[in-house]
């Protein structure tokens, strides 16, 4: 093995560049070229590549977003396509690819590799929705521009007595409606994988009115319903004064956590080891470690 490319794909997750960087550095420390696809799958198909260079992953662990760029594929669904796809990666002489994104991303690299090109995925989405990890790059920074605007939200619940419902991002999955509501101190969290019964909810609210609370906050998981609804049903049913907000894509921005940037030089340096061990023939290990993971980042 000589040449690998990375990729992001899907929605943009705070600490990708830091997981471009770290995948960079570490294959570069093991001698491979790396070249960078932008645009993700859509670029490979359009031969958007380039070579990346230490100078290219500089001043960039810091910033939010994806320096490569990232794009949905809607051609990448076709079995024709990705079979072009794969031989454009063998015609550039690329012998494996990293994938940095979330599980469709994942759902699209899987299929290359059945098509003969090795590929690691990185798992970089504030969802939290990929399996066999705890955590997912972004998670942890949007997470707290979460509860950050939600504290500003009670602030103004708690002056005006008002009941508040807040969606959070996350698609089909409710991680971050979970952590954002626990660590929010939110009345209840309306999430796909429970059931939720508005009768509770309101329930709920009026309990705390009972005992002196004058002010609510809800959140709902963008993938558990319509959050103007539950707003909605709320005050009919309550006659308490309801406001929605939904937090959008502000979750989805901005400088990475400490921990993202962690968490994706981790995933960035072990996965490229893990992965591309037996072609790099490098020595199998259990974990790398902290201080050999600034060894081979040169750091
Ligand atoms: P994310 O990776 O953030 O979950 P998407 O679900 O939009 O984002 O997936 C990103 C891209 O991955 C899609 O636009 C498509 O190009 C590719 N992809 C997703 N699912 C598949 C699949 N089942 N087969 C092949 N490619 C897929």
């Amino acid at each position: 093995m000589k040449r690998i490319a990375v990729l992001t794909s899907g929605g943009d997750a705070p600490g990708m560049n830091a997981a471009i960087r770290a995948v960079v550095r570490k294959a570069m420390f093991h001698g491979l070229e790396v070249y960078g696809i932008q645009y993700g799958y859509a670029g490979l198909l359009k031969k958007d590549i380039k070579k990346m260079e230490l100078g290219s992953v500089g001043d960039i662990i810091q910033r939010g977003g994806t320096s490569l760029y990232t794009a949905r594929c809607k051609e990448f669904f076709q079995h024709e396509v990705r079979v072009e796809a794969v031989k454009i990666l063998k015609e550039l002489g690329i012998d494996g690819l990293v994938v940095i994104g979330g599980d469709g991303s994942y759902r699209g690299a899987l299929e290359l590799t059945k098509l003969g090109v090795p590929c690691i995925g990185i798992p970089g989405t504030i969802d939290n929705d990929i399996l066999g990890t705890e955590f997912t790059i972004g998670f942890d920074t949007a997470l707290n521009t979460a509860i950050e605007a939600i504290d500003k939200i009670r602030d103004t619940a708690m002056s005006h007595e008002r009941t508040y419902v807040i969606e959070v991002m996350g698609r089909n999955c409710g991680d971050l409606a979970i952590w954002a509501g626990v660590t929010a101190g939110a009345e209840t969290v309306i999430i796909p994988e429970r059931k939720s019964d508005i009768n509770e909810t309101v329930a709920k609210i009026v309990r705390g009115h009972e005992r002196g609370k004058k002010h609510s906050i809800i959140i709902v998981a963008e993938g558990a319903g319509n959050a103007f609804e539950v707003g909605k049903q709320i005050e009919e049913r309550t006659g308490y004064e309801t406001r929605v907000t939904v937090l959008g894509h502000v979750q989805r921005g901005g400088t990475p956590s400490a921990m993202d940037r962690m968490l994706a030089t981790r995933f960035g340096n072990n996965l490229v080891y893990y992965g591309f061990e037996e072609a790099l023939r490098l020595e199998p290990h259990v974990d790398l470690g902290l201080a050999k993971l600034c060894d081979e980042l040169s750091i």
